[in-house]
């Protein structure tokens, strides 16, 4: 095979390990309530013999599972380089290591930075997923990311900041799907987010909700508006840190009167765990279309 033609996956060469060494395990801390931890991530944390958490968004709570012994370090004030040799040096000697990651490893975690230089060394290495904010934050707002007839994509991006956009992911560019968009990373480009969905078409009247600190035990806080209020609303609250944007057309569907239904429920719909029960086009189907309650997508071509 050449260099240039991609492995098969089943042909990737497995990374060697030394067995003589220790497991680093990444597991995603969840997003701040330390029940919010999957029981694998719980479990490790309970036989860990060493433990690097993200201090800056990882409850220290999360670490509370920790055997006495354990050895227990707060990442926030080390650079990448530092915390590969820690996690090696660690791996000498404990069977196992955890990484603690906030929400899920493998989104906005420098997950791979971390990796290859494990790998280099040999160490043997697992990821074990977490529950994203992302997720937390539609939870706390009780709203659904996807809605039949509505939208059934989700986008997770951040707004251009120091990090550059790869070409065609500018917010501009992914607003235009009129999709769900979770905007990580960017409380504090408020301004420069409620520009790009207006230049992509939306509504200044769109609904766009705010949580800050989702599922930390007595700090969260959710601000709801428009993509023309929500700078304005989370300056006014003071909110300049460890927040997601949800903006969609989804959003408030809790209050409205027409609901496009799931066809996973729809009586006539047959799917492998459940046979139809009424023929199609019956009563059961005779929702009202969907009619936004406001004009969520003021497109360009309207404008
Ligand atoms: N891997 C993490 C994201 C890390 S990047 C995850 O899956 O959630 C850090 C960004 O995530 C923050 O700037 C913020 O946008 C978001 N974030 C992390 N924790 C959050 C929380 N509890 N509530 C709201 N947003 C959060």
């Amino acid at each position: 095979m050449s260099l240039s033609e991609p492995f098969p996956l089943s042909e990737h060469p497995a990374v060697p390990v030394n067995p003589a060494m220790g497991k680093v395990w990444f597991v995603g801390a969840g997003p701040g309530d330390p029940e919010l931890i999957t029981v694998k991530g719980r479990s490790l944390i309970e036989r860990a013999g060493a433990i690097l958490f993200a201090g800056s968004l990882v409850s220290e709570a999360a670490t509370r599972w920790a055997p006495d012994d354990c050895v227990v370090l707060d990442s926030k004030d080390m650079t990448l380089d530092e915390m590969s040799a820690w996690l090696i040096k660690q791996a000498a000697h404990c069977r196992v290591v955890v990484r603690l990651q906030t929400g899920d490893p493998g989104l906005y975690g420098a997950l791979i930075e971390l990796v290859q230089p494990l790998d280099a060394a040999g160490i043997e290495l697992e990821v074990v997923p977490g529950v994203s904010s992302a997720m937390a934050s539609a939870a706390a707002a009780v709203e659904s990311l996807t809605l039949p007839e509505v939208t059934q994509t989700v986008i997770f991006t951040r707004v251009e900041g120091r990090t550059p956009m790869p070409e065609g992911e500018s917010l501009e560019a992914l607003a235009a799907h009129h999709s769900t968009l979770c905007i990580f990373l960017s409380i504090t480009l408020m301004s420069r987010l409620s520009a790009a969905l207006l230049a992509a078409g939306w509504s200044p009247d769109a609904p766009v909700v705010v949580v800050h600190k989702a599922s930390w035990p007595g700090e969260q806080k959710i601000v709801r508006g428009t993509v023309a209020t929500i700078a304005g609303l989370c300056r006014a609250a003071k909110i300049v840190t460890q927040s997601m944007v949800i903006a969609s057309p989804t959003l408030g569907a809790r209050h409205w009167k027409t609901l496009a239904k799931s066809k996973l429920y729809d009586p006539s719909f047959t799917h492998r765990f459940r046979r139809a029960s009424a023929p199609s086009g019956s009563d059961a189907l005779a929702f009202s279309p969907y009619t936004p309650p406001v004009d969520l997508i003021n497109t360009k071509e309207k404008a």
